[in-house]
């Protein structure tokens, strides 16, 4: 396998032909891409063929939940690298998180951020912000954002914890049919130091916090009718309150990252900080209350919640280290390891949550998590289901060296990325061919 480069060009010169491939369904195939779009197979004229015996297709993945922190005065990454380390872990779509610095919270920071995702690796679409600066206690500008196309917004980083601001703004987001995402985390039960799921001081991070925003927060979508999206469930407290929520036929959606898929609390004896996360890593049992959530549609997608940070703000005393963990590149191989090949989920059931569920939650999807079928964008992942590698933090994409997954044997599927038609990663598949 060669090493990863960025490939910017359009390959609208080359019809490409990828014969004996596999469609999540199962069902074999082959795939014409004629510029932006598959096209027929048969109409094409001399195209170079890949042969994909062995390999798989999947639309495009789509992460709701992504930190690609540009702007910043001290980033950790920037939204170059960013969509590189998408386009490698398999994403054509990224939701980019507003807790950046200056904060997007108005029009113009939105237009700024699509100013500077123009010609990266992948789409990148602006969350904006609840409140103005995240302060939790004044509405941002919603309607000014939603004029420039904003339909997601989230204060994630903070759980919006005035329930009447958070009604409000509920409300407000309703008018327009859009979605209002919460990291659900109650101050005052899991504080700023808040980080472990035992302890007896101020470090604690109790289930109830995440659980009793999640059951409030429900309520308010019954009262407002309006779209609530969960941001990374990790109880099963939490997935009960949801899946009664369902039941009752409220507009809720939920996700859950990969790292509370695959990861336990058991790695937070160490004291390594690459494992201090927000909500923390939890038990076994919620591991598989979570896993079993996904599989039967509870939680309706998974979100990397990919939170790179610079070494300086994890090298500290766990309690006072910034939480976060990066995860576009290992997304994919996480979810194989716990859903697929536990028989948890099936590869219709990966492309459901992981491109067209977050597609549709993101009201992308006349152009994202689309069937790869003739007239269809061509945006795409090839990947081998059976390979894998040992994660090397020093040779991932992404900026981020706070990764819990270093060293770890894992799944490692993605062999190329297309965008529109366009290779936006080649692991030399295509090139070699
Ligand atoms: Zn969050």
């Amino acid at each position: 396998m060669k090493p990863w480069m960025p490939v910017r060009e359009r390959n609208d010169v080359e019809d490409l032909l990828i014969a004996n491939v596999r469609l999540p369904s199962g069902a074999g195939t082959k795939l014409g891409i004629h510029g932006v779009h598959l096209v027929e197979p048969d109409a094409l004229v001399h195209p170079r063929v890949i042969d994909a015996d062995g390999l798989m297709a999947l639309p495009g993945l789509v992460d709701l939940h992504t930190h690609l922190r540009e702007p910043s005065p001290h980033p950790a990454e920037t939204i170059a690298s960013g969509t590189s380390a998408a386009a490698r872990g398999g994403f054509t779509a990224v939701f980019a998180m507003a807790n950046t610095d200056p904060v997007t919270d108005t029009a113009e920071a939105v237009r700024h951020i699509r100013q500077l995702a123009s010609g990266q690796s992948a789409e990148v679409i602006p969350v904006g912000a609840i409140t103005r600066g995240l302060n939790g206690t004044e509405l941002s500008d919603i309607t000014g954002m939603h004029t420039e196309g904003v339909t997601h917004f989230s204060d994630d980083g903070r759980c919006v914890m005035d329930a009447g601001l958070m009604r409000r703004a509920l409300v407000q987001v309703s008018a327009f049919s859009g979605v209002v995402a919460q990291h659900c985390q109650d101050h005052n039960l899991a504080g700023t130091q808040a980080c472990v799921p035992e302890s007896a001081d101020e470090t604690f991070w109790p289930w109830s916090a995440e659980a009793t925003i999640v059951a409030r927060d429900v309520q308010l979508a019954l009262d407002t009718k309006a779209h609530i999206h969960i941001c990374h469930i990790s109880t099963a407290e939490s997935v009960d309150v949801v899946r009664w929520a369902k039941a009752r036929g409220i507009p809720v959606t939920a996700e859950v990252t990969p790292h509370h898929l695959l990861l336990g609390s058991d790695l937070l004896h160490g004291g390594d900080t690459r494992f201090k996360v927000n909500p923390p890593l939890r038990s076994n049992e919620d591991r598989q209350a979570v896993r079993q959530a996904l599989a039967d549609g509870t939680i309706d997608v998974v979100g990397t919640d990919h939170a790179p940070h610079l070494p300086s703000d994890k090298d500290k005393p766990f309690p006072d280290a910034k939480p976060g963990m990066v995860g576009l590149e290992w997304a994919l191989g996480v979810v194989i390891e716990t859903m697929v090949t536990t028989g948890l989920l099936d590869w219709a059931g990966v492309a459901d949550r992981m491109s067209e569920a977050p597609a549709r939650i993101g009201q992308i999807s006349t152009r994202q998590g689309r069937p790869l079928t003739p007239g269809e964008p061509a945006t795409l992942v090839l990947i081998d289901p059976t390979r894998r590698a040992v994660v090397d933090k020093n040779t991932a994409v992404t900026l981020g060296r706070n990764n819990p997954y270093d060293g770890m044997n894992l799944p490692d599927p993605v062999l190329a990325t297309f965008w529109d038609g366009r290779l936006t990663y080649d692991g030399g598949l295509i090139r070699a061919s």
